[in-house]
């Protein structure tokens, strides 16, 4: 059994409203083994509502329309799917009664525009809505598609799909369930990634696998089917070993950790803390590794410094120094790191200098170029990257590369 899910709404056409009902649908659809084969969003119009729950029901065997249930003029969900598998619209007394009684608890008396709401097809099954007034419906075909209709609002969706459509749809899913695996990389661009693992994924068509590339970091997503979860997994683990070899320490993450998270777990198992000295990621890298809980064990703090004169005074920088080298050198990154070590006691010490863009780039130290440096007790070592995209971009970058210094260090 195949899915597709149908999000009706002129506000999600617009860049104010999201369709994330979908998400949590598809999640749970995928726990049944079903998977989503296509996600649409349509306007509450009646025409492109039916052409869109056509041309689902000639490719998927379930189809999930949300929302557009609504009392007003504007929802036409109901009408569009009767008119399409042409089954007359009846009134359902039972369903009156119960508005009324929800009107009625709230000491109201129900709107008629509500009426609406209790119009069912022919042949269609409606579903209780506890939270809200628009019951759900539960449509079969002819040729036993399954068509189910829910409220939008998520409090109504949620619940309504839980206890009342998980327990239907369990006994019509295909005997099989997924698992995902993700392995999470940094410091491989996408496609010396893909030069590396494609031939191995290749070989498998149960795992599907994806990639996925952010800014600094690339995942590889698994989803593997099997006849329970057991066998699934073991599936998903095999092929994810396999590329895991293949990508080495590239690898920071088997499952959904971030950087800043296996930093901070690294640098507790060694015992060893860490400073940092920004300029460039103006706190990012202290704000990245601070969002963990727990950070106070093993970072002692940030020095956010851009003026000559607070590099000198905070960090020990010389003022001698930062003319002859420039601000962003790798001789800068090392006095920031080393700087902010003796002066806080930490055991590592990061620096980071660099030209975040979209000024101030000159033609030997364009945008993006950015300096790292780490320091322990012994030595310094540096780094010079160069990144591309707008000033969001290079910071993140830059704070990315950071952290994954920080990780290089302590992985031996
Ligand atoms: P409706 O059933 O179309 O009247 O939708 C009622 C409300 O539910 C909307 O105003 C949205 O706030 C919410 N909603 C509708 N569709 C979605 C969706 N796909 N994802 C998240 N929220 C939704
Ligand atoms: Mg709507």
């Amino acid at each position: 059994m195949k899915a597709e899910i149908i999000a009706i709404g002129s506000e999600l056409l617009t860049p104010f409203r999201q369709d994330t009902n979908s998400l949590y649908l598809t999640e749970q659809l995928e726990r049944l083994g079903i998977p989503v084969m296509q996600k649409t969003v349509v306007g509450d119009d009646r025409e492109r509502l039916k052409a869109a729950f056509g041309d689902a029901l000639r490719r998927a065997e379930l189809v999930i329309g949300i929302g557009g249930l609504g009392p007003t003029e504007d929802d036409r969900t109901r009408e569009a799917v009767a008119e399409l598998l042409g089954r007359k619209l009846k009134r359902e007394e039972e369903v009156v009664a119960r508005m009324e009684e929800r009107f009625r608890a709230r000491g109201r008396k129900m709107p008629e525009v509500n009426l609406r709401q209790a119009m069912v097809p022919d042949g269609a099954d409606w579903l209780p809505n506890d939270h809200g007034t628009a019951p759900g419906l539960w449509l079969e075909t002819d040729d036993q598609r399954i068509v189910l209709l829910l409220p939008g609002p998520p409090p109504e969706l949620k619940p309504m799909f839980e206890e009342l459509c998980l327990a239907r749809l369990r006994p019509r899913a295909p005997k099989h369930v997924f698992a995902h695996k993700v392995l999470k990389t940094v410091g491989l661009a996408e496609s010396d990634l893909e030069e590396r693992v494609a031939p191995i994924y290749r070989e498998y068509t149960n795992p599907e696998t994806t990639i996925l590339a952010a800014p600094g970091q690339v995942e590889i997503h698994l989803r593997a089917s099997g006849a329970d979860t057991a066998e699934a997994l073991r599936r998903a683990e095999e092929l994810a070993e396999r590329l895991e070899q293949a990508l080495g320490d590239y690898v920071f993450a088997r499952g959904p950790e971030t950087l800043e998270q296996v930093v901070g777990l690294y640098l507790m198992m060694r015992g060893a803390t860490l400073a940092v000295a920004e300029s460039c990621t103006g706190g990012l890298v202290a704000e990245r590794l601070t969002s963990v809980p727990g950070s106070s064990h093993y970072f002692v703090g940030g020095i956010t410094c851009y003026a000559e004169k607070l590099k000198a005074k905070l960090v020990g920088v010389s003022p001698a120094l930062l003319r002859r080298k420039g601000e962003v050198s790798a001789e800068v990154a090392a006095a920031l790191a080393q700087g902010v070590r003796r002066r806080t006691g930490a055991v590592l010490g990061l620096g980071i200098t660099g030209v975040a863009g979209p000024t101030g780039g000159t033609p030997d130290k364009p945008v993006g170029t950015v300096h790292l440096a780490l320091a322990d007790a012994h030595r310094v070592k540096t780094e010079k990257h160069r990144f591309l995209g707008d000033r969001e971009r290079v910071r993140w970058q830059a704070s990315q590369a950071a952290l994954e210094l920080v990780r290089r260090k302590l992985l031996k």
